[in-house]
């Protein structure tokens, strides 16, 4: 396995802030949140299903329903984010499901998501396939993603994020749909990437497993009001 082939954000130095972050739905306060986080951390908001992790992260995306009513700003260095579109953030996402293009092939779906900037079929190539190769799916590159396992999914989900050069991470339960084993070694996978290239990462989750492993800052919400 290559290290960081294509991976790793070059000098990545921007906290992520999170400023007077507010979220109501129908009048009622879900989320009410101040934070920076440094490049390579991880800080990880836990709370119950229903308490807001997903619309937090849709938040500092750009991508929240407007059924929410939502305040504050984000902002990544210096830059303010909070009025700028989804695509223009540069934000790095994990879901439950890796949600690999079906249509495309494995190392297809790693160049879809590599910058324009880097011209020339076979460059683009090259870099996906040391992108599967740093994650032990070397040889991978024509597979279909239907015929991988769980675990290949998710780590083909993280490189396609890792080679787009995000600025900083959210990550939605990324890792709940695995079993225990696969889970383990799938979070120290993403957590060491993450830090590997100074990415700021939000983790949100129900699992006080996934919070420890993390190894940040926890914030727990929804903890009252919850049924
Ligand atoms: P979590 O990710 O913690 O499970 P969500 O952020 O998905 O919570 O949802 C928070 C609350 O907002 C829930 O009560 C949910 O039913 C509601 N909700 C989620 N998406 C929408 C939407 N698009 N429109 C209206 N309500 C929504
Ligand atoms: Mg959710």
């Amino acid at each position: 396995m290559r290290e960081n082939a294509g991976t790793k954000s070059a000098n990545n130095t921007a906290c992520l802030t999170l400023s007077n972050i507010t979220i109501r739905l129908g009048g009622r306060m879900l989320i009410a949140l101040t934070a920076g986080i440094a490049p390579g951390e991880v800080l990880t908001i836990m709370g119950p299903s229903g308490s807001g992790k997903s619309s937090l992260l849709a938040f500092v995306g750009g991508f929240l329903d407007p059924a929410f009513d939502a305040g504050g700003r984000v902002l990544i260095g210096t830059r303010d984010l909070t009025e700028i579109a989804a695509n223009q953030r540069h934000a790095g996402i994990l879901f439950q499901d890796p949600l690999l293009f079906p249509h495309l092939s494995v190392g297809g779906n790693i160049v879809f998501a590599i910058p324009a900037a880097v011209k020339g079929r076979s460059a683009r190539r090259r870099l996906a396939e040391a992108a599967l190769d740093e994650v032990g799916l070397g040889g991978f590159y024509d597979r279909d993603p239907d015929t991988l396992s769980g675990g290949q999914k998710a780590r083909v989900a993280l490189q396609r994020v890792l080679v787009s050069h995000p600025r900083f991470l959210l990550l939605d339960e990324p890792f709940s749909k695995l079993d225990a084993a696969l889970r383990e070694q799938t979070r120290e996978l993403v957590f060491s990437k993450a830090r590997s290239a100074g990415l700021p990462t939000i983790l949100v989750t129900h699992d006080s497993a996934d919070a420890e492993a993390a190894g940040g800052r926890v914030i727990e919400i929804g903890m009252e009001e919850q049924g």
